[in-house]
């Protein structure tokens, strides 16, 4: 296979499909790495990182270090390393051994300048490319309907991957006003959101609001709630001088006190041109009579 000048994960996730036309679904990174010249995954024992790579300087082979763990974690950390193997601009911080902490593994964004945190971001794209390739995720949505978060239990279930990169991904490719907010023991730990989604009020390390369907439990752990509508002024900031959007909610909790909130924006109805026409009369008429 021909990776060489493959400069993005996204052209080398590419160019590796078009070499592996009928992928399965778990998709099998095993043996991915195995015919991508790496020779062998060995347990990583530490607590300190999560998963490494040791490699040549010409990257002719590579040996994979993943932490023991559970499968969707181990893989993600397997295709992880997989790119820091195939990306040649990536540039281990010691002579031939990439090491990757938990916090490399959640990268999604990069400070401008800062070439490692560049590099993990990279890799993390791959891994999520890799492990769950754009068709087949497209195929595997196309059956669901209104968004819910059964459908990412679903696509983590059948992808072999963490929840949280399947809510990622789910966010992404829904054509829906969505966010996933990711909150650990009541707190706002981070946020997934649709192009269209608004940012959430809610900063990173804040309480998830109390007016949120996350308070009025007890929820189930592990089984997703029902969608309930929630005040729109409680995520999102809304404008005074637009029509309040009909907010949704819907909980997951897990046993480990994290849990995943599913926020969806439901189109605020167009406005008929009757209104419209009478709404601008007034301001037509505020704004000249204070003149
Ligand atoms: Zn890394």
């Amino acid at each position: 296979m021909d990776l060489v000048d493959a400069a993005s994960p996204e052209a080398l996730v590419k160019r590796i499909l078009q070499a592996e036309p009928n992928l399965s679904v778990p998709v099998p990174i095993q043996d991915l790495c195995a015919r991508l010249g790496i020779l062998g995954i060995e347990d990583l024992d530490t607590d300190e990182f999560e998963g490494g790579l040791v490699t040549d300087a010409k990257r002719s082979e590579g040996t994979i270090l993943v932490k023991r763990g559970g499968e969707p974690r181990r893989r993600f950390t397997i295709a992880h390393e997989l790119a820091h193997f195939l990306m040649a601009h990536h540039v281990p911080d010691q002579s031939g051994r990439f090491m990757c902490k938990s916090s490399d593994l959640l990268r999604v964004t990069a400070k401008e300048g800062d070439q490692r945190q560049r590099r993990e971001v990279e890799a993390n794209r791959f891994a999520t490319l890799m492990l769950m390739p754009p068709h087949l995720l497209r195929g595997a949505m196309a059956a669901f309907r209104e968004p819910n978060l059964q459908h990412v239990l679903m696509l983590a279930r059948d992808f072999a991957v963490g929840k949280e990169a399947a809510a990622r991904a789910y966010v992404q490719y829904q054509p829906e006003r969505i966010a996933i907010v990711v909150a650990g023991n009541g707190r706002v730990q981070r946020c997934y959101r649709s192009l269209s989604f608004p940012a959430i009020i809610s900063a990173v390390g804040s309480p998830v609001p109390t007016g949120s369907l996350y308070h009025s439990g007890p929820h189930q752990p592990n089984i997703a709630s029902d969608i309930a509508a929630c005040s729109s002024d409680l995520w999102i900031d809304v404008k005074r001088d637009l029509r309040a959007p009909s907010l949704y909610e819907q909980v997951y909790l897990q046993l480990n006190n994290f849990a995943m909130i599913l926020l969806r924006l439901e189109a605020v109805p167009e406005e008929s041109a009757e209104e419209r026409r009478l709404d601008e009369g007034w301001r037509h008429r505020f704004h000249s009579g204070r003149r």
